[in-house]
Order: C-alpha cells, then sequence, then structure tokens
C-alpha cells in the first residue's frame, strides 16, 4: 500500500472533522464485526433451531425410537431392534431402519422451548438491525467528511489557479484544467476518505470472520479442514498487484484524454460564431469524435482491469472451497450441517474483504494518477511572487514609472528576448501613446507595468519603488485598465462595474456609467442596471462592453490608466462623446494607450515608438514625421 503515503500530507484535511470520521470508523467497525462474526454465528445457533422438529420424523418418533437405542444393549440382534423402533413409533420397518442410521452422534432430546426459539431467531434481525444501522451511518458520516474534503481540495486547487502567473495558463490546456479541477479531486477525495475508510473496515470484516473460522476449527476439529480453503488467499495477492499496475497507466491516460475532451467542447461552444462563418461544424464534429472515441477506448481499458479484479478473486476462492470440498468427502469427516453453512458463510466474509481491498487497491491507482496530476497544479511555481514583507505604496502615489534597462522574454530563448534594454521615464500625469509595428512589445511593456510579467533583467519602479517590493494587489490597484476587448463576468451590469471599486455606492456606479456615457443604453434594458450580462457578457454589443470597461475605468479613479485602443470597438458618434469623457478620465493620471488610429493620438502628450523590441524614437507626432522613418512608414499606411 505504497500508494497510500501518497496521500498522507493530506490527511490533514480530515482534522476538522475528525468526530465525525472517528464516529464513522467506528460503526464501520461494528459494521465488520455484526458481518464477519455476527452472520456466521447466528447461522450457527439458529439451523439446529430451525431443523429441530422437521424432516420426515416427527419430535416424538425421534424421542421414542432413540429411548429405546440408547437403552439396548450393545449386542441387541438389528433385526429386533427395528421392530421394536417400529412398534414405538408407528413406522413400518424400512422408515425404522432409516431413523435408526440417521441418529445423531451428539443428539439430545429437544423440547419445545419457546423462549429459546424466540431467543435465537431474534438473533437474526439483530444482527441485520445492528449492521444496517451501523453500516449506514459508515456510509453517511464518510459522505459527509467527503464532501467536506472535496470542498478543501477543490478550494486549494483553484486558490492556486489565482496565484499562478498568466504565463502558466499560456503552456496550459483549459479543458484539462477545469477536469483536474472536477474530476481529478473528486478521486483525491475518494482514495482520502473513502478508501482510509474501507482499509479499516474490509481487514476487520476478514479478521472477524477468521476468527470465527478459527474458534470453531479449535472447538470442533473436524472443521479444520476448511482452513485449507483461507490458503487461497495469498494467491490472491498476485492478481490484485498485477491489476493495479495495468491500471495506474491507463487510469493516467484517462484522466488527461477526458481533459481533452473538455477542451474540444468549451472551445466549440466558446467559438460558436466562428464555427459557423467558416464552416467547420464537420471538422468539429470529426475532432470531437475523436476526442471522445479515444476517451472511451481508455475508459474500457479502465473497466476491463477494474472489473476483472472481481471475477479472478471469485474463481480463485471458489476453487479453494471445492478443494476443501472434496477433502471432506475423502475424508469421511463426520461433519455437522449447521457448523459447515456457517463456516462457508464466514469463508465468504473473509473473501469479500479480500475482493473490496483489490478494488480499493485500483481506487489507489487511479487516485494517484490524479494526485500527480493535482499536484502539477499545486507545486508549479508562482514565477510573479509577491515578498513576504512587500511594502505598500506611500500615498499619494504620483504615478511615475522608471523602466531602467529592462530586458524581457517570454521563453528561455535568450538570444530573442521581446524587449530590449528600455530605458525611459514616464511621467506623472502625462499621456503616452504606444505605437509600433504588430509584434514589437507594446503589449508586453504593458504586461511588465501590470507585473503580469517580472523583467529577465532590468527594474521597473513605480514612484521610486522597484515593482517586485510591492505587494500584487497593492501595485494593481492604482491601475485600471480599459482592454480592447473587455471581459464581462456573467452577472448583473451593476456587479460588472462594481467589481472595480467592491466598496463603490450605487450613487459611484451610476455616476462612473454616467461619465463612460453608458447610462443611457444601461437604462433602456429591461431590468437596467441589473439586467444580466450573459456569458462573458455576450447579450451586450462590443460598444455597450466597451462603456462598462471605461465605467469601471471611472469608479477606480486610479493615478495609472492603460488603455489598449480603448474606444475602437464604438461607432463613430459614441467615439467622439467617449473621447471627450476618456479625456477627463486622463486628467491627472499617467496613462499609458496602446494606439492603432491616429485620431487616439491626438490625446497624447507624447508618443513612444516600438521597433523590434526597443523604444526607437519618442516625441510628439510632427517631429516623430521627420526623424522616425518607422513612424513615417506606419502613418503612411494607416497601421496606426
Ligand atoms: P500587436 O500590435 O500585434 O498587438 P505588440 O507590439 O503588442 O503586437 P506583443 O504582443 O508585445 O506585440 O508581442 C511581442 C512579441 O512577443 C511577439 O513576437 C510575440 O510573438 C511574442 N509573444 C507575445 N506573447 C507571448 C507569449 N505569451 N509567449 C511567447 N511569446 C509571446
Amino acid at each position: 500500500m505504497t500508494s497510500l503515503k501518497r496521500f498522507a500530507p493530506y490527511y490533514g484535511l480530515l482534522a476538522p472533522y475528525k468526530v465525525a470520521f472517528f464516529v464513522a470508523i467506528l460503526c464501520g467497525l461494528l459494521y465488520a464485526v455484526a458481518s464477519g462474526l455476527g452472520f456466521p454465528y447466528v447461522v450457527k445457533e439458529n439451523i439446529p433451531v430451525i431443523f429441530a422438529n422437521s424432516g420426515e420424523f416427527s419430535i416424538e418418533q425421534r424421542e421414542a425410537a432413540y429411548a429405546i437405542i440408547d437403552q439396548a444393549p450393545v449386542n441387541e440382534d438389528s433385526k429386533l431392534l427395528i421392530d421394536r423402533v417400529s412398534t414405538a413409533t408407528g413406522l413400518d420397518k424400512k422408515g425404522a431402519e432409516v431413523l435408526i442410521d440417521k441418529k445423531p452422534v451428539d443428539w439430545q432430546p429437544k423440547t419445545k422451548d419457546e423462549s429459546l426459539l424466540t431467543k435465537t431467531l431474534l438473533l437474526l434481525p439483530l444482527t441485520i438491525f445492528i449492521r444496517a444501522i451501523a453500516g449506514f451511518f459508515n456510509v453517511y458520516l464518510t459522505a459527509y467528511c467527503g464532501v467536506k474534503v472535496l470542498e478543501q481540495v477543490r478550494g486549494q486547487v483553484f486558490s492556486r489557479l489565482q496565484d499562478l502567473p498568466v504565463s502558466y495558463f499560456q503552456n496550459q490546456n483549459k479543458g484539462d484544467l477545469i477536469s483536474r479541477l472536477m474530476v481529478d479531486c473528486n478521486l483525491v477525495k475518494q482514495c482520502i476518505v473513502e478508501v482510509s475508510n474501507s482499509l479499516i473496515r474490509e481487514p476487520f470484516t476478514f479478521l472477524a470472520a477468521l476468527g470465527f473460522l478459527v474458534w470453531l476449527s479449535v472447538t470442533h476439529q473436524e472443521n479444520l479442514f476448511l482452513l485449507f480453503c483461507l490458503a487461497a488467499i495469498p494467491v490472491c495477492v498476485l492478481p490484485i498487484r498485477y491489476i493495479g499496475k495495468k491500471l495506474t497507466r491507463r487510469a493516467k491516460q484517462l484522466q488527461a484524454q477526458s481533459g481533452t475532451v473538455t477542451e474540444v467542447a468549451s472551445e466549440n461552444l466558446g467559438a460558436v460564431r466562428e464555427v459557423r462563418a467558416f464552416s467547420l461544424e464537420d471538422s468539429e464534429r470529426e475532432k470531437f469524435g475523436h476526442a471522445v472515441s479515444k476517451f472511451l477506448k481508455y475508459q474500457l481499458g479502465v473497466v476491463k482491469y477494474d472489473k476483472s479484479l472481481s471475477p479472478v478473486i471469485e474463481l480463485i476462492t471458489g476453487m479453494a472451497i471445492t478443494g476443501a470440498i472434496y477433502v471432506a468427502y475423502n475424508s469421511q469427516l463426520n461433519l455437522r450441517v449447521d457448523e459447515v453453512i456457517a463456516l462457508f458463510l464466514a469463508l465468504h466474509m473473509c473473501y469479500q474483504p479480500i475482493k473490496k481491498m483489490g478494488a480499493i487497491n485500483n481506487t489507489l491507482k487511479r487516485g494517484v494518477a490524479s494526485l500527480d496530476r493535482i499536484e502539477e497544479v499545486l507545486k508549479a511555481p508562482i514565477i510573479v511572487e509577491e515578498k513576504p514583507d512587500a511594502k505598500p505604496l506611500p500615498e499619494p502615489v504620483r504615478g511615475q514609472l522608471r523602466f531602467n534597462n529592462v530586458s524581457f522574454q517570454y521563453t528561455t530563448d535568450k538570444d530573442h528576448p521581446v524587449l530590449r534594454g528600455i530605458d525611459c521615464t514616464l511621467e506623472p500625469g502625462k499621456t503616452y501613446a504606444l505605437v509600433g509595428p504588430s509584434g514589437a512589445g507594446k503589449s508586453t511593456f504593458i504586461n511588465l507595468v501590470m507585473r503580469f510579467y517580472d523583467p529577465t533583467t532590468g527594474s521597473i519602479l513605480l514612484d521610486g519603488h522597484d515593482l517586485r517590493d510591492l505587494g500584487l494587489k497593492d501595485l494593481r490597484n492604482q491601475i485600471a485598465l480599459v482592454p480592447q476587448d473587455p471581459v464581462l463576468f456573467n452577472d448583473t451590469i451593476m456587479a460588472n462595474i462594481r467589481l472595480s471599486r467592491p466598496d463603490a455606492s450605487k450613487g459611484d456606479i451610476f455616476r462612473a456609467a454616467q461619465q463612460a456615457n453608458a447610462r443611457e443604453f444601461i437604462e433602456n434594458e429591461p431590468d437596467g442596471f441589473d439586467t444580466l450580462v450573459g456569458d462573458r457578457g455576450t447579450r451586450l454589443s462590443g460598444g455597450q462592453k466597451q462603456r462598462i470597461a471605461i465605467a469601471r475605468a471611472f469608479l477606480r479613479n486610479s493615478p495609472l490608466l492603460i488603455l489598449d485602443e480603448a474606444s475602437s470597438a464604438l461607432d463613430s458618434e459614441s467615439e467622439s462623446l467617449v473621447q471627450a469623457e476618456l479625456d477627463s478620465l486622463m486628467q491627472g493620471k499617467t496613462v499609458l494607450m496602446i494606439a492603432h488610429r491616429f485620431a487616439t493620438l491626438k490625446l497624447a502628450d507624447e508618443i513612444l515608438v516600438f521597433d523590434q523590441g526597443r523604444i526607437s524614437a519618442r516625441g510628439n507626432h510632427a517631429r516623430l514625421m521627420d526623424s522616425s522613418p518607422i513612424y513615417r512608414k506606419l502613418y503612411e499606411k494607416q497601421e496606426l
């Protein structure tokens, strides 16, 4: 059970629910005793009572006959004995002969003792009752602890996903991450709680049944032969180990493929328009079908190994029991039916836990595969880390940005940096337009200011403080970002604006919407500010989404403002209205705006021209038209 050790660090998650888990385990033990020992014992006690008065002869006939037999002289002629028994019982001679032959060695005259009958018969419902109640609470409390542990495991993974840097997600498959969060967390929970519970309950059931077997064998040596059947138990370990090994590999493949299926489906559902526009329906069907059939192939592999264990163990134990019956038959043992039935039941109770332990081993193997996948997330490095002694920015924040010889590359490829030796100061309260050919590094420059990444070399200072020395939240709270394609959450318009300043009053939100020229369209929506925007804001137009993003920036009112061509999705009428509002939003702030159009450049105090990761020139439009060939080319090609 080395697999179990892998889960050891996570047992702490059970600590807050230790009482419930302890009671669950106790109930499991009670269930184990009732199953492994209670049932065989009850059967052993019940059978003689139940069959005492049954059969082809009545109790009176047996009593009369056995009294004669017991008192008969040792050398009495058998014919005479048959005659005497026949007369006393009223049976014919053949019947009397059978009755004499079937006399058990230890027969005791049984009276119809009603109280004994009641007592013995009550044992069965009582055992069933105890087993049922203990079984229910064992399962229920285990499930309760399981739900709580799942909540924590999922919480930890989700929380880690919130802290991981943007770069992490660029190398990951979104569907796969969702699958880790949903499917893998569930399997890990199963191993921490349910498997641990079974690992106590099943061996205990086994030991209880084994104890009963040993007791019966010791008290009645004739039964010793049945212990022969137990020899099959070590043999069961072989298929358990073999199948477990096979299952581990299949389980890993299955879990990874489940992520791929989720990814294909979520990508497709997120691109409904593109799929229709480019007539991708058939190729998408094919892609999904391919992913699903691969998933089903792996699933069948898992089912094959998972479900083959039980029949294999049954086969081994069946052969052992058959062997024992053969030995018993050949040895001419004087066996008692009640004890033999009880022994077989106890044997069954011994094999059951072995079978279940095999299944547990399979679950553990699958659980380890899932734990590996979860730990890949939990242990992924947080490259953009907050220092433990991160200091808050001294107020008031002026918004001066200084780039000290900053170079950066996304990958480890040192020969191709995306930004090279950027050295510049952006003064507070000024507006800077970032222009340059596609891929020149404008967005990367912004990403570094937001600290989505840290510079590979050099440093960036805000008001003289290295960004790496500041708290991440503290830094980002000083920045309002209006992206080109804003993302809205599936909530009301009010909630979507409020997320830039959670403590804002309704009045602040109305004002921000007004400033962003968004209030009119919002109030025309059926539920006004309480209108739900749909998944990623699909119920709103591009321009409406952008106005909401601008309202967020107004509400945050931070010293740094980043506009990624913020008015590009607006119609010309709204644009001229918003330009005026953007103008007022920019007042007193350090603004960085990625400009793709000449109109936007008019708002800037200075233009920074990016080229192949460097700032190749800076100045106003007229100066750059004279001094920067790249700028002139961009302007002439209308690529701004
Ligand atoms: P555009 O005007 O087209 O948006 P840009 O000037 O903003 O371009 P960036 O997005 O900063 O350019 O990209 C600069 C370079 O970095 C490009 O060559 C791009 O391929 C590369 N790049 C951008 N993001 C990543 C990433 N996550 N991983 C690796 N390379 C990246």
